[in-house]
């Protein structure tokens, strides 16, 4: 369903405007109201499912902004968009609540606007613990996240935080506080560092002292940013939406490099880096990590009969099955049609018997709104060599004796 926007504006060109923009977006549907009335009745039609306003503080009807409170005493996140540049009342109603107080003085306000409803819908998606323990401070930086449309996690000390976060993975952003008991801000941020799970955490520190080489401490330490208390609405909004977005920047070149576009598996890349790393880490613990290399039966007959296009969509199928029977292992795209899986293996012949009933399944299965049938080969390596590379060159090999002598089997001596 679409998250609904109410746009109150009582210039047509505006409004025509904000609609377009918000229709582009298909998460979006824009709701218009042109003036305090239009928007009192909007409100009270659809009581409760607006995602977020965008208003003009002069209405024919309403000549201070009073469309304002009409929308935040609906609890709806509201964004200022006027042609008024006064600086007492923009600060009035950030600290009434407001998520954003944005001028009309270019065509980039439109887009400010824009940027600001997008990250809202996707802030509602990203937990942010708290970690302070002075409950006042602690409930004004909740509320200034809630605002933003944040899930809000609370940890009174550094202990707490530490414990809540090793037992959710999905947290994206740590704010912490200096001085808290137990474990202070700084050395929660020094721990959290030298463990590989909360690489990518975006860690914030806080603090009321005056001693200004604690940023610089923090920072080192390794937290991506630094607030002094009392800070400014506005300034801790930046900074919290500059970090998650350089972050979700940063997760995005990540994804370019090591995840293959078509079948969102890992690619090539990823796989002679990391599943090396993954395969070293196994041979140093004494653990058979399992390398299975899987190639489809002629392919290239399914691109000749069907066209390039069905055979991207059975590539597509057949990687997010695959995925499915093995959803814990890593499994990269090696090649056009030729798949790496890497499994942790206990018993091989348990994994032998997983792989014969993956590649009986497929025979059974039908691809594509074509209903195309396919069989799959492969071969396999569970004895453990010096490297991944050898592995796979083993595996390979075995794959190419199962081509060699029929298809539509699995080899793994
Ligand atoms: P074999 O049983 O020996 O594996 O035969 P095959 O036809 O599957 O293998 P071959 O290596 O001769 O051909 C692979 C085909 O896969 C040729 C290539 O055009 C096709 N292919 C590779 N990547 C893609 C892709 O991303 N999309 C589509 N649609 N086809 C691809
Ligand atoms: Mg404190
Ligand atoms: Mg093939
Ligand atoms: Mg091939």
């Amino acid at each position: 369903m679409k998250n609904k926007i109410l746009l109150v504006e009582d210039s047509p060109v505006v409004l025509k405007v904000l609609r377009y923009l918000v229709s582009q977006n298909d998460l979006f549907m824009p709701v218009l109201a042109k003036c305090y009335a239009d928007a009192q009745e909007c409100l009270e039609a659809h009581s409760g499912d607006f995602f977020a306003a965008v208003v003009d503080l002069n209405l024919p009807d309403a000549e201070h902004g009073e469309v304002v409170d009409l929308v935040l005493d609906k609890q709806i996140p509201c964004i200022v968009l006027t042609g008024n540049f006064d600086d007492d009342l923009r600060l009035k109603l950030l600290n009434k609540g407001v998520v954003d107080y944005i001028t009309k003085d270019s065509r980039y306000s439109f887009n400010h606007v824009m940027k600001v409803l997008d990250r809202l819908e996707k802030n509602r998606r990203i937990k942010v613990l708290v970690a302070e323990d002075s409950s006042t401070s602690r409930l004004f930086i909740k509320i200034l996240l809630q605002q933003y449309q944040f899930q809000v996690l609370e940890a009174e000390n550094g202990q707490e935080a530490l414990a809540i976060l090793e037992q959710d993975s999905h947290i994206r952003m740590l704010i912490t506080d200096y001085n808290m008991p137990l474990i202070n801000g700084y050395d929660l941020v020094r721990m959290l560092r030298h463990n590989e799970r909360f690489k990518d955490l975006v860690i914030i520190g806080l603090s009321a002292e005056g001693d200004s080489s604690l940023s610089a401490k923090f920072i080192k330490s390794g937290a991506n940013d630094f607030l002094k208390k009392p800070f400014y609405h506005e300034e801790f909004h930046c900074r919290v939406n500059h970090n998650i977005e350089a972050q979700e920047m940063l997760q995005t070149i990540r994804d370019l490099a090591n995840i293959d576009p078509l079948t969102k598996l890992y690619n090539r890349r990823f796989l002679f880096t990391e599943g090396e790393s993954l395969y070293q880490k196994s041979i140093a613990s004494d653990r058979v990590l399992s390398v299975v290399m899987l190639d489809i039966d002629f392919f290239k007959r399914v691109n000749d009969t069907h066209g390039h296009l069905i055979g991207d969509a059975l590539l597509l199928e057949f990687s997010a099955y695959l995925v499915s029977v093995f959803p814990d292992e890593m499994i990269s795209r090696f090649g056009g049609e030729e798949f790496c899986v890497l499994i942790s293996t206990e018993s091989s012949e348990l994994t032998i018997q997983r792989f014969e009933a993956f590649l009986s399944e497929i025979k059974k299965m039908t691809f594509t709104e074509n209903k195309i049938t396919i069989t799959c080969s492969g071969g396999m390596n569970c004895d453990m060599q010096p490297t991944l590379s050898q592995a796979i060159e083993i595996a390979d090999e075995r794959l190419y004796t199962a081509k060699n002598t029929g298809r539509d089997k699995f080899i793994f001596e």
